[in-house]
């Protein structure tokens, strides 16, 4: 479907959030599922194309328009999107994947991730709070520093607002300023932070490197592998 660029902004060091509105269509998807977009004039191109694959970071109840969220990079791709002026046109396509919130309320469910892969989250956590949903989550977010952490301030907020609901467990690797954890998420970290693990979903999304590490750890912490899903940026 057609759609047009209507805002773009840093939102953390080198992360660019981008806002697009559609043409005539309400995108209908699930949060956690992601979508290709095609930049239909970009001042730049090389032979890896114009097109990427991007979750979708807003609520599906924002109708008419979606947002995606990106670590900017040398890339012609990312130059021209950086680049690209508001009204510019682009083609996304219809959302995808199978990465969404369980069906299961009963399990707590586990969201392991760092930097970037923190995007189908997003979408999941809006969600769950505009329709008052009954899941209990806790989210480990790993980052190198404040500044370059995604999302920061809204989901300091979000843990304030749905403290029944929603555990948040940030930990910065190379913050000196930083108060709270700073350590690597290894199966010690998660042990600490997460009680019942036989009764949670483990859910992981990320460059395939940090993907394939956390399923290693869980499995060599007992976690069965049904209580295990991911979602690999491939292409990191
Ligand atoms: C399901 C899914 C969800 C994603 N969600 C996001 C997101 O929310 N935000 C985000 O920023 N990115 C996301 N990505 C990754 C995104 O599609 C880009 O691959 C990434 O942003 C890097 O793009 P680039 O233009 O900076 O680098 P590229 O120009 O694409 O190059 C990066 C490196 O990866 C290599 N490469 C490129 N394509 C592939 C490939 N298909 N397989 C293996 N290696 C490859 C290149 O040769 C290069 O070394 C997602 C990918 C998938 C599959």
């Amino acid at each position: 479907m057609k759609a047009s660029i209507t805002d773009k902004k840093e939102i953390a060091k080198g992360t660019l959030l981008v806002e697009f509105e559609l043409y005539g269509t309400k995108a209908y998807f699930k949060p956690g599922q992601f979508c290709s977009v095609k930049l239909l004039n970009p001042p730049y191109t090389d032979e890896k194309g114009s097109q990427r694959i991007f979750s979708i970071v807003s609520s599906p109840n924002e109708k008419g328009s979606i947002t995606i969220a990106t670590r900017v990079s040398g890339s012609a791709f990312k130059r021209s999107l950086a680049e690209l002026s508001a009204g510019s046109e682009v083609e996304i396509s219809d959302a995808m994947g199978e990465f969404t919130l369980p069906e299961d309320k009963d399990k707590q469910v586990v969201f392991i991730t760092g930097g970037i892969g923190i995007t189908p989250f997003m979408s999941m956590l809006r969600y769950v709070q505009e329709q008052k949903l009954d899941y209990k989550i806790t989210l480990i977010y790993s980052n190198r520093d404040k500044d370059s952490t995604a999302f920061f301030d809204e989901l300091a907020m979000m843990s304030r607002e749905m403290k029944k609901n929603f555990r948040l467990v940030m930990t910065m690797t190379d913050d000196g300023e930083w108060q709270g954890e700073k350590q690597r998420i290894d199966a010690k970290f998660i042990k600490d932070y997460v009680k019942g693990i036989d009764n949670s979903i483990f859910m992981m999304a990320g460059p395939p490197g940090m993907v394939d590490e956390m399923v290693k750890t869980l499995k060599g912490m007992g976690v069965k592998e049904e209580n295990i899903r991911t979602d690999s940026f491939a292409g990191y």
